[in-house]
């Protein structure tokens, strides 16, 4: 695996494989490696003929009172996981390189950057959009790969590559979540071993959102009222939002129809977690 920490330097070893017709995935990620960036990872090296993979702790995406300083990094441990999946190129660049001194351009999708996590997090869809853009610009790849345990986040890109016209195929893959239902996310380090436990609070309320659907709740008011009771039982949990909306803008529902997204950002103490499920008459989903 080529590790790249230059712009210039990705770039050229790409233009090699592109010159030869092979096909490039990528997957942007912010690092410290679980399965579910591993997922996205496995299923790249599937479908395309070269594999990058970002590692980039994007600050533009972060606000002002945020983690950015505290998320978890490990590069060492990094590469060692990528290679041994067979990833060909990790693209790990400086803030300097992506944002050198004097920067001054962003990309907004304007209304669903605001809904859901956009209310509590101002400015975070636009720096995701951004480095997003930007990768997309230097990686060119022909796929990427999104999970949507960040169901907003990949609504969003898919939107922005629609609006901007862009060429790159954007596939999104499930949630893969612990033993016990929690999703996995680089996060989860921020929590004690009792976090860690009132953390189940999350999935118990989605998986409670998917009974009553099932049993034939149509009203989104009462799902998301068992979801909000359920979620104020636990102590250590307090509710960002619990929000049930149409998959392709994101606007409330009132009456369910599928495919209907429930999602939830809760804090555990002062770690803010999201999680979401897509409602199905079917088998659980993810
Ligand atoms: P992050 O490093 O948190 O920015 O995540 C990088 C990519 O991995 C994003 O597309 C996330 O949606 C995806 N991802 C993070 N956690 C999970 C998970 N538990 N299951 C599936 N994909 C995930």
């Amino acid at each position: 695996m080529k590790v790249c920490r230059k712009i210039d330097e990705i770039r050229q070893h790409l233009q090699a494989d592109k010159t030869s017709g092979r096909t490039i995935g990528f997957v942007p990620t912010m690092g410290y490696l679980h399965e579910g960036h591993l997922s996205l990872v496995r299923e790249s090296l599937n479908l395309t003929d070269r594999t990058v993979v970002s590692i980039f702790v994007n600050p533009t995406q972060f606000g002002p009172r945020e983690d950015y300083h505290q998320y978890p990094r490990n590069l060492e441990r990094d590469i060692n996981i990528l290679q041994k999946l067979g990833v060909d190129y990790l693209f790990a660049p400086s803030v300097e390189e992506m944002y050198p001194p004097g920067y001054q351009t962003y990309v907004e999708v304007t209304e669903l950057q605001n809904k859901l996590c956009g209310r509590s997090r101002p400015g975070h869809f636009r720096g995701v959009c951004t480095i997003v853009l930007k990768l997309f610009n230097i990686i060119q790849p022909d796929w990427a790969f999104f999970g949507q345990k960040d169901a907003q986040q990949a609504i969003i890109i898919q939107k922005m590559v629609t609006d901007l016209h862009l060429t790159t195929r954007i596939k999104v893959l499930p949630i893969v979540r612990d033993k016990d239902g929690l999703a996995l996310s680089s996060r989860n380090t921020y929590l004690n071993p009792q976090e860690r436990q009132a953390a189940l609070v999350l999935y118990k309320s989605l998986q409670l959102a998917q009974q009553l659907f099932a049993a034939g709740e149509r009203n989104a008011t009462v799902i998301k009222q068992a979801m909000i009771d359920l979620i104020q039982q636990e102590p250590l949990a307090k509710i960002d939002y619990v929000a049930i909306v149409e998959m392709e803008n994101l606007e409330e529902l009132k009456e369910i129809k599928e495919p209907a997204l429930v999602a939830l950002a809760v804090f555990i103490n002062r770690v803010r977690l999201i999680d979401n499920i897509i409602l199905s008459l079917k088998e659980k989903k993810s």
